[in-house]
């Protein structure tokens, strides 16, 4: 199957991955099938020992998943790409490829919950300690967070929920100058809207539940290696990719696979084998359907966001709103190097009156539906003082930057007329 050469990302979320020879589906088929058959033991030894590319348990690798896969990689610009079952498997996975008990990572603070506690309290027991710096901290106390067991710097795009923008050069370059690799979960711009590899990243994560899947229909993560750390050059700190696996045959996974292909073979020839979390293939197919589209709806989310943040921001009952691409907004000058076309379609923003009010604009919401997600086609809306972050007291929430009046709104593909309406009325009822 020739590689199609797509020059532009629209094309490549329509068309990349699967390439059907003659006969072939059209569409990626679903390999519903766990196992493969082969002539010999011989031949499937050459596959176990990683001699020869090829299938034979979908845990380690499926064909649909793999299509899948290589879109993703081709849309983020990177080599080799893996899909897993959620997006906090796929983070789980990119760190703990290059970091073990007795290492540490350098994080921002500004990430996703979810990633909060993964990295503060799970690794932390497994022997993995973290320093969280503020996103905009300068390059000096950037510097003061590596120790010489810092193995990867992490980071978001754009933070869900706080919306601060990384600044992906000063982040890069930092853990460049330490001998590390950059690692930035770019769930919510998704690769239509920011490369984070043009900008220095070497490894991007993504939940895929949110926009690339866009519909609400499955959970799933991904992982894509720029290709681009070289991990010989710092081959004390990687022992891992750099040193024979006794667990493979002595596999030498840089050696063997080069730059391109050897973080990604290990996550999948070790993580995979040993922990599981795949990505079933109906998962990914749903997940490729959402892709086809990605290009035409993260236009219309980060437009609709926009739109709504501009509305909100001249309304009376509207304490203060957040979105990295309105002007005027902190994160703005960030964005616009970042995120020139667009950010995201979520908006956050204070009700005048605080939690009572916020409570009550929630209810009166028609069109905008109460939901724990966010970056679907439908808009949604959240109240995390009262959902997701109900344990902690007002205080503590000021603390984490959520104010008890914060309402995180996730603007949909709908007509942006029809989102300021519904908004206008709930606003209008309190
Ligand atoms: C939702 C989310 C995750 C976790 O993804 P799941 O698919 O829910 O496991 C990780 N990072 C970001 C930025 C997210 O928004």
């Amino acid at each position: 199957m020739a590689e199609l050469q797509c020059s532009t990302i629209d094309t490549t979320c329509v068309q990349g991955g699967w390439r059907p020879g003659d006969g072939d589906p059209r569409q990626v088929p679903i390999y519903q099938n766990t196992t493969w058959k082969y002539d010999s033991s011989e031949h499937m030894g050459r596959l176990f020992d990683l001699e020869e590319s090829g299938y034979f348990y979908t845990r380690l690798q499926n064909p649909t998943n793999d299509a899948v896969a290589a879109k993703i990689a081709a849309l983020e610009g990177g080599t080799a790409a893996m899909l897993t079952s959620s997006g906090q498997a796929a983070n789980f996975f990119a760190v703990f490829n290059i970091a073990g008990c007795g290492d540490h990572v350098v994080a921002s603070s500004a990430i996703y919950g979810g990633t909060f506690n993964l990295l503060a309290h799970t690794l932390r027991r497994m022997g993995i300690a973290v320093t969280f710096v503020d996103p905009h901290c300068t390059r000096e106390q950037l510097d003061a967070a590596f120790q010489p067991n810092t193995k990867c710097v992490f980071g978001e795009t754009i933070a869900n929920p706080a919306l601060a923008v990384l600044d992906i050069r000063k982040f890069a370059d930092a853990a460049h100058g330490h001998g590390v690799p950059l690692i930035v979960d770019n769930t919510f711009p998704t690769p239509v809207l920011c490369r984070p590899i043009e900008f220095g990243a070497d490894i991007v994560t993504h939940s895929t539940t949110k926009y690339m899947d866009g519909h609400g229909a499955s959970v799933g993560g991904a992982i894509v290696d720029s290709g681009r750390f070289d991990w010989a050059a710092h081959a004390d700190k990687f022992p891992g990719l750099t040193t024979p696996d006794a667990t493979y045959h002595g596999v030498n996974y840089v050696e063997r696979f080069g730059k391109e292909g050897a973080y990604i073979t290990k996550a999948t020839a070790q993580l995979m084998r040993d922990l599981g979390s795949i990505q079933s293939p109906q998962n990914a197919f749903l997940v490729n359907l959402g892709l086809e589209s990605l290009h035409l709806r993260m236009a219309r989310h980060a437009e609709n966001g926009l739109a709504v943040a501009q509305f909100l921001s001249e309304h009376p009952k509207v304490a203060w709103v957040r979105h990295p691409s309105l002007p005027g907004d902190a994160e703005f000058a960030l964005a616009q190097e970042y995120l020139p076309d667009g950010s995201c379609g979520v908006v956050s923003f204070g009700v005048a009156g605080g939690r009572a009010a916020a409570e009550a604009f929630m209810a009166k919401l028609q069109l905008a539906q109460i939901a724990t997600h966010v970056a679907d086609a439908r808009t949604c809306v959240l109240h995390p003082a009262a959902s997701t972050h109900r344990q902690m007291t007002d205080d503590e929430l000021a603390a984490a930057g959520i104010g008890a009046d914060l309402v995180r709104l996730s603007c949909g593909i709908e007509n942006a007329r029809d989102i300021i309406a519904d908004l206008d009325q709930a606003l209008a009822a309190i």
